[in-house]
């Protein structure tokens, strides 16, 4: 008997994630994101940003996009693919926001999210300054101005 092997769907993939709440990866307007598989209630904990801690002098050495910096000695490393929060899409209209809790990165709603709706934080003006605004911001409010 042959069996048929199903192709994996990349966008469908299980993601190892810390979150109480059921998130999946999908395809969005600015590359991959992060949707809501269920509703998500405000102020709620969704997600840790978690990551290699390294010192900040590693981070300038390592550069790149996913470092997230906690305080003046710290930075946490994201890279991995197991970091789902690493596709979290910026929005300058978040309905998430990311606050540092001792060497831990929390991000938690800020708004009553829905089923099926992409989640998204203000990533600051560092970053939008040096990855977003060359190319021009791709949240929802920008492109629909
Ligand atoms: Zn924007």
């Amino acid at each position: 008997m042959i069996k048929i092997r199903k192709k994996m769907n990349t966008h469908q993939k299980k993601y190892k994630h810390n979150s109480p709440f059921s998130l999946s990866v999908k395809r969005s307007k600015s590359g991959l994101g992060v949707f809501a598989n269920e509703p998500i209630r405000k102020k709620k904990f969704i997600l840790e940003y978690s990551g290699e801690l390294i010192p900040n002098q590693e981070a300038d050495r390592r550069g790149g996009r996913y470092l997230f910096k906690i305080n003046s000695r710290w930075t946490v490393d994201g890279r991995n693919r197991d970091n789902l929060s690493r596709y979290i899409n910026h929005s300058c209209k978040p309905n998430c926001e990311v606050e540092t809790r001792g060497k831990k990165i929390i991000i938690s709603s800020i708004k009553n999210i829905c089923t099926g709706e992409e989640l998204v934080y203000d990533y600051g003006k560092e970053y939008f300054d040096e990855y977003i605004k060359l190319s021009g911001c791709r949240c929802k409010r920008c492109l629909n101005h």
